[in-house]
């Protein structure tokens, strides 16, 4: 069979309402370009680097499925870039994972905003990239599961689009506010997005809620 159109595997992803309960854990664009320093540094963004490590470190323990996406932008992406400066180019260091954030060897990385045309905000519209072999979308990766935790950055951007497709699919979706910051463009925007997320039905908690409550 040949390869599946890229745009259309996120279509395929079914909504999981009645798998048994398996919390999946998505750690949202922790990239040096998104941190101080880089290239669209989202202010504190590294403060979420300590909470996801313990998150990682518990998920881990548990054999829990881990998926970390990044931004991974071609340089011409004239579309993205004339609304963001340029950022998370493709094999450049900015596009890194944060040097501190333990990524565990089981954790899959999600790559997105690939294509000239799509911005990638959300981590289902990524792909895992098999070696020798066909992408797999990223909700084939959490199939099976019926519960999310997401943390990264931003808030107002990549966590945001990321949760409310997830709430789209069917996941129970849980949103870990110390481990997310916003880019606040406007200084309401954190708090907007934070609505928007608590009316579609996120729930709001901590790592260490979490962490305490699946011992
Ligand atoms: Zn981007």
């Amino acid at each position: 069979m040949p390869p599946l159109p890229l745009k259309t595997c996120r279509d395929l992803v079914p909504a999981r309402k009645d798998s048994p309960l398996r919390k999946a854990l998505l750690i949202v664009d922790v990239q040096n370009d998104f941190c101080p320093g880089g290239a669209l540094a989202v202010p504190n963004g590294d403060q979420v680097i300590e909470p996801l490590n313990k998150m990682m470190g518990h998920a881990n323990n548990k054999n829990g499925r881990i998926l970390a996406s990044r931004d991974w932008h071609s340089r011409n992406n004239k579309k993205h870039f004339s609304k963001w400066p340029p950022h998370c180019i493709q094999n450049t260091p900015g596009a890194e994972f944060h040097p501190l954030l333990q990524l565990p060897t089981r954790a899959f990385t999600i790559s997105k905003g690939y294509t000239n045309e799509d911005d990638g905000y959300s981590l289902f519209e990524g792909v895992y990239i098999r070696k020798d072999d066909w992408p797999l979308s990223a909700g084939s990766l959490l199939y099976g599961f019926n519960e999310i935790c997401v943390g990264g950055l931003a808030t107002d951007y990549c966590v945001k689009a990321t949760c409310l497709d997830a709430v789209k699919l069917g996941y129970k979706v849980y949103l870990l506010t110390d481990a997310c910051r916003a880019v606040n463009l406007k200084p309401t925007d954190e708090a907007d997005a934070l609505e928007e997320m608590r009316q579609a039905g996120i729930i709001f908690t901590t790592t260490d809620q979490v962490i305490s409550e699946s011992r």
